[in-house]
């Protein structure tokens, strides 16, 4: 089947409002595209929860900074469109940015604390740009749930917090990373790895793994936890590592030198100019 694309946003508004109106429950799956299976698992769990799903592309151009990729990031809307029409889902709203960002367009939102940790101290801004444009997309959308990967462990995070700030009446809802079958987490920037680079990937989340292993085992000092993170950390020479660190998972919070709470090892870095991120709670 067809999937029927949205351009207009006062259209996208119409749709859903149509539903509500006749009662029917609707469900939401931002994204920017490049869909692969972590996108799909979000949109199979919305399928099972609400009776209308709404998936958005949209390459949100104030979420990447002066020197990021949003040149490159990868657009394949007609291949998108196809995998939609197989899982079939209620409507594809792909706005432009000239109607998301018209000339003279000047408000934001922003998150003064939780967006300055982790990937916030190394993209200024990009919280701001993300906040602000899930929140259009929200009041276009209207939905009653917005699923988001754990993959982005600090943007759902803070996605959450907005809805609880700014009294939105949706539930924000994390759904688990979904890996390739030798860990690597799935991501539209991994199309951008070389062979090479593809090859030494999965390497993040076997080191990632072996912390997991010493905290199971009982460990609960901080440093030792990262320090196994880096002595494990295969082509290690390859990567540049932004941070690797670890913070509570229900405040987001970095982890005291003595952990005592639940433990989530996040990390940024790049394998040539694609920066990965991903994340692994300690705890099951
Ligand atoms: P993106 O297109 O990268 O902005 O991602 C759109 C949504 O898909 C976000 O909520 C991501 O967290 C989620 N997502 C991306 N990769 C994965 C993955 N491997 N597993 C689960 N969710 C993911």
């Amino acid at each position: 089947m067809s999937t029927k694309t949205i351009i207009a946003p006062d259209e996208m508004r119409n749709i859903s409002r149509l539903w509500r109106k006749s009662g029917e429950s609707i469900a939401f799956v931002p994204t920017m595209g490049a869909l692969h299976e972590g996108h799909l698992a979000l949109i199979s769990e919305a399928k099972k929860q609400a009776q209308r799903v709404v998936v958005s592309i949209f390459v949100n151009p104030t979420q990447f900074g002066p020197n990021e990729d949003f040149a490159n990031y990868p657009r394949m809307l007609k291949e998108d469109k196809a995998k939609l029409d197989l899982i079939g889902i209620d409507a594809l709203f792909v706005p432009n940015a000239s109607d998301m960002y018209p000339a003279g367009y000047q408000t934001f939102v922003v998150n003064d604390e939780l967006s300055t940790l982790l990937c916030g101290a190394f993209r200024p801004g990009h919280f701001k740009g993300v906040l602000t444009v899930v929140l259009k997309l929200f009041h276009l959308v209207e939905p009653d749930l917005a699923l988001f990967g754990k993959k982005d462990y600090q943007q759902w995070f803070i996605l959450q917090k907005m809805a609880r700030d700014l009294c939105l009446s949706l539930e924000v809802k994390g759904c688990p990373t979904v890996r390739e079958a030798d860990g690597l987490a799935k991501s539209s920037r991994n199309l951008r790895l070389s062979p090479e680079e593809r090859q030494k990937a999965p390497a993040l989340f076997a080191a990632m793994a072996k912390t997991k292993e010493l905290y199971q085992g009982g460990e609960r000092n901080r440093d030792r936890l990262i320090q196994c993170f880096h002595q494990n950390l295969r082509h290690a020479e390859a990567f540049r590592i932004e941070y690797v660190a670890l913070h509570d998972g229900d405040t987001l919070a970095p982890c005291e030198s003595l952990i005592t709470n639940r433990p989530v090892l996040l990390f940024a870095a790049y394998l040539g100019s694609v920066r990965l991120i991903d994340n692994l709670e300690l705890v099951e």
